[in-house]
């Protein structure tokens, strides 16, 4: 088994995967221990897939998985987590906007007993100030909603433990948020600042379309809150309407008439009463949820004392 399996998810990539292999290739060599390649081919139409399988010929590190199909970036980083042996797992863009460079610092923190060192951007090259603003309203509003375990200006590109990548491996959900996920495994994390660069040619595969649904993931995965949302605005119909009824019997009683008033009072409270129903089946349907996920109970770092260790 190596040391670090390096896993590499490849969408049409053919413009940069030679440099890419080089530059993953050098640094792997020069920290000097065994290690691994593990390219996802995630149904590229281009010539993606001859190259990776030349690479394969050359290179006795390198290991190749083709998808028949695409299946999105979060998928063929899972299939890798799969595929790979090594005691390190290590997950880096193939087109070197993480710069592979900063793999020996992420193996130092490792060997210093971290099990999740994950990259932390100083930096964003090359972004537009729209996806700047957006990733950080975003991160504020899913730290409100899901608490605060998600660290701030982090992608995939991190180093993990195999004890962590198999809690992840045995969470079976279709929705894959990965950095969540290896957030909520817990275990000892830190962060490796690094600049992120600008894709070395190419371009981005994550238009705004597959941007919100993973954003979307990250939030329906990882908080109920939503569903709490009809409850909430239920019980404020609610309250106002019954403040103004008893606003209009007041009025009655004081010889004013209410008229329509009396209609659209009622029309609110009745929406508020269906919201509140409608918000007390979502908290079923969020316990239903929480179970389908499957996610085991608790994740256990270590036993000690007992006779067989588990
Ligand atoms: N990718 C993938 N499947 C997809 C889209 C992207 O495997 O459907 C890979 C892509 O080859 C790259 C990584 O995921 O290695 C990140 O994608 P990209 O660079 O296009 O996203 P961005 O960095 O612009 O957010
Ligand atoms: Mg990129």
């Amino acid at each position: 088994m190596p040391v670090y399996s390096v896993i590499i998810p490849c969408y049409n990539e053919q413009e940069v995967l030679n440099e890419t292999h080089k530059r993953i290739t050098n640094v792997m060599q020069n920290m000097g221990e065994s290690y691994e390649l593990v390219y996802v081919n995630d149904g590229s139409k281009d010539d993606t897939e001859n190259i990776l399988n030349a690479l394969q010929k050359s290179d006795k590190n390198v290991r190749v998985v083709h998808f028949a199909r695409n299946g999105g970036h979060q998928i063929a980083v899972s299939a890798g987590l799969d595929y790979a042996s090594g005691d390190a797992i290590i997950i880096i863009d193939a087109d070197l906007q993480d710069p592979p460079e900063v793999i020996p610092e992420m193996a130092a923190k490792w060997k210093e007993g971290y099990d999740v060192v994950y990259g932390k951007r100083s930096s964003r090259k090359g972004e537009s100030r729209f996806k700047e603003w957006s990733a950080s309203v975003y991160y504020k509003v899913l730290q409100k909603l899901a608490g605060d375990i998600f660290p701030r200006d982090t992608g995939d590109f991190r180093l993990v433990d195999k004890k962590v990548a198999d809690v992840v491996r045995n969470m079976p959900e279709h929705a894959r948020y990965l950095r969540g996920m290896f957030a909520w495994a817990g275990f000892k994390q830190c962060p490796v600042l690094f600049e992120r660069h600008e894709r070395f040619a190419g371009e981005t595969h994550y238009p705004l379309k597959k941007m919100l649904k993973l954003a979307a993931d990250g939030i329906i995965s990882f908080s109920d809150k939503p569903l709490m949302l009809p409850l909430l605005i239920g019980a404020a119909f609610c309250l106002i309407s019954g403040i103004a009824f008893l606003a209009l019997i007041i009025c009655a009683i004081c010889g004013i008439q209410g008229g329509l008033w009396w209609i659209a009072t009622l029309i609110l409270m009745l929406t508020g009463i269906v919201l509140i129903c409608l918000g007390i089946v979502g908290r079923y349907i969020a316990r239903i949820y929480e179970d389908v996920k499957g996610r085991p109970l608790y994740v256990v770092a270590e036993t000690r004392g007992f006779k067989e260790e588990k």
